[in-house]
């Protein structure tokens, strides 16, 4: 099955998804073969160099200052400690770390500086990073690009459709225009989604249609599992079942063949079995470390435990694409600053009002 440049109808996609459950893995496992060493995994890191207080209300995210949740709040982190964290991250195995900040977009000034400087040090420790701060203009995506980045994360999250039913403080236009200002530089494009937030099937197979048909492809796609987090409006959602993430992988696979497949939130509902399957599947990369951002993620021992059993080794940074060497602040050549102009759409967030109800019923 080559699917390589291919443009998808939802049909098609759905034709795949729906596959029987063995012919689907089977299918997605040929197609991964022919692009990737399945015997080799990414194992990435996630650093939340900045952590709660975000203004945006994403109905999943514990880090939004307006819902009630027990996070640790932290101001961004100095890049001797986020240093830190990588080098033991490196020493543990992973080759890709992640710099999270639970910001709404990325501001010029000081804070932005000091992420560039994180950006320039680990990789000089020859470590894939990858940067996911919120919406940025052109000039940031350069500005990045000249520090050596070798990823930005922006997920679109759901569907096109699904989007305004999970996040109403911006728009799905919002995500879809940072992501062209990512592509307008050589940093590659990390985005991917969520399942498990009450969205149907076809707002599976639409967010999966809408990565399939960026050209380029999206060079990592993470298939996140909602981690219900009590606080937030999506706290009593149901577990997804291994049967659907195992699906939502292969799918992903066949749609998107060069693309590495990350296991993201929600490993840890995952059982080894299941885990095995997903790798099966086409799945080539986990995150590491005991806490995924704000929500607990599985044991590196356990981890290694399970790569040693299937005989699995960590795939090496650089692997895929080419390290770039950052260039030094002082010639840098992005300049102008620009307006961006994203918007507050306004939507309403049925999930949130039920539990603001909610809430106020129990206070009475
Ligand atoms: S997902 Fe990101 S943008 Fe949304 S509330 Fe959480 S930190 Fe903010």
């Amino acid at each position: 099955m080559s699917t390589l440049n291919k443009q998808f109808s939802i049909e098609e996609i759905t034709g795949i998804y729906n596959l029987p459950f063995l012919d689907l893995i089977f299918e997605a496992a040929k197609v991964h073969r022919e692009h990737h060493d399945p015997n080799k995994i990414q194992i990435s890191s996630l650093i939340s160099i900045k952590t709660g207080g975000c203004p945006e209300d994403c109905s999943y995210c514990p880090q939004a200052a307006r819902y009630n949740t027990k996070i640790e709040g932290n101001d961004l982190m100095s890049v001797s400690q986020v240093k830190a964290q990588a080098l033991r991250a490196k020493s543990a195995g992973s080759s890709r770390v992640c710099l999270g900040a639970a910001w709404r977009n990325v501001k010029d000034g000081e804070d932005f500086d000091q992420v560039l400087e994180m950006v320039r040090s680990i990789t000089k420790l020859d470590m894939e990073v990858c940067c996911t701060l919120g919406m940025l203009t052109e000039n940031q995506a350069k500005r990045l690009e000249e520090a050596g980045l070798y990823a930005y994360n922006h997920n679109i999250d759901s569907s096109e459709d699904y989007y305004k039913e999970i996040i109403s403080t911006r728009s799905f236009e919002d995500r879809v225009e940072t992501i062209g200002n990512v592509r307008k530089t050589s940093i590659t494009l990390c985005s991917g989604g969520i399942i498990g937030m009450g969205e149907s099937v076809e707002d599976r197979i639409g967010m999966l249609r809408t990565l399939a048909n960026m050209y380029p492809q999206p060079e990592s796609v993470p298939i996140n599992a909602l981690v219900p987090v009590e606080g937030t409006p999506l706290e009593d959602q149901d577990p997804v079942s291994i049967f659907e993430m195992v699906r939502m992988v292969a799918t992903a696979r066949i749609v998107l063949p060069k693309t590495q497949v990350r296991l993201s939130a929600g490993r840890t509902q995952m059982s080894q079995e299941g885990q095995t399957l997903c790798f099966l599947a086409g799945a080539n990369s986990i995150f590491a470390g005991d806490k995924l951002l704000t929500t607990p993620n599985p044991d590196i021992n356990a981890d290694m435990k399970l790569f040693d059993l299937l005989g699995i080794v960590p795939q090496e940074p650089f692997e895929k694409y080419p390290k770039r060497n950052p260039i030094d602040p002082e010639h840098s050549t992005p300049s102008a600053q620009e307006k961006p102009r994203w918007s507050r759409p306004g939507h309403q967030i049925e999930k949130n009002i039920l539990a603001s109800k909610k809430a106020k019923e129990e206070n009475n």
